[in-house]
């Protein structure tokens, strides 16, 4: 649902998404107490999200090696009701659990970010899976965000590579993009991140290998920092 559309709804009665009740509400379609109810993040570790027990502290498994990402900001475990709302965005395009996940992201970035952000990048997503889904869900997550932190999104920054292939057939730059990993910043790009702040916004964060790779390809090319806000991650066994 696009931000004119939800500012239009917003204030009109609607029902809400996890009780049914009808009601004149703040975030479009989901009551105050429901919103209340969707579990949050409490402590994780700043640089990896894993939960943690304590707030603000780095993890184990961070404190040993050199993480690419400087923040990571996780808005809700993936439990019930995110664990069926955002695949019924994803993959049913059921556009109107686009509102209150936007709604989680924001909240969670303008109360923990510590950077003043030059860009938001959406994790881009193949082409060709954007083909078949028809939009990136990252992109309508992040939307709000232009706003509310007074930064643009950029979908050009960072590119997302082809499948890995078999390197026959390829010419050097082809087979050095190939093996460099699932991104690429384009090179008319490159100028546009040298010491910027940029935010990455992804939906779910699942072992984080893939923000990972974005983050390093990012401070390759020479970007400050990078942050990354998703709306949940997925439980990680063992991980206190
Ligand atoms: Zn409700
Ligand atoms: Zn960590």
């Amino acid at each position: 649902m696009s931000k004119s559309i939800a500012s239009q709804l917003a204030g009109l009665p609607s029902q809400c998404l996890r009780c049914q009740r009808m009601g004149s509400y703040r975030v479009v379609n989901i009551c105050e107490p429901c919103l209340q109810q969707i579990p949050r993040t409490e402590n994780s570790c700043r640089r990896c999200g894993t939960p943690t027990q304590r707030p603000q502290k780095i993890c184990g498994k961070c404190i040993n090696k050199a993480v690419w990402i400087d923040q990571t900001l996780i808005a809700c475990p993936y439990s019930t009701p995110l664990n069926s709302w955002i695949p019924a965005l994803k993959d049913n395009r059921r556009l109107e659990f686009a509102p209150v996940l936007q709604q989680l992201l924001l909240e969670q970035a303008l109360g923990e970010l510590d950077t003043k952000i030059d860009w938001i990048l959406p994790m881009p997503i193949h082409w060709s899976r954007r083909l078949t889904r028809g939009f990136n869900q990252s992109e309508i997550l992040a939307k709000p965000l232009e706003q509310a932190l007074g930064s643009q999104i950029n979908k050009r920054l960072l590119a997302r590579n082809r499948r890995v292939r078999s390197q026959r057939n390829l010419n050097r730059r082809q087979r050095l993009r190939n093996q460099r990993g699932s991104f690429y910043i384009p090179t008319k790009e490159a100028e546009k991140l040298r010491d910027r702040n940029i935010l990455l916004v992804e939906d779910i964060l699942t072992t984080g290998a893939t923000a990972e790779q974005a983050a390093k390809t990012l401070k390759l090319g020479q970007a400050k920092t990078v942050t990354l806000v998703a709306v949940a991650r997925t439980p990680q066994p063992n991980s206190f």
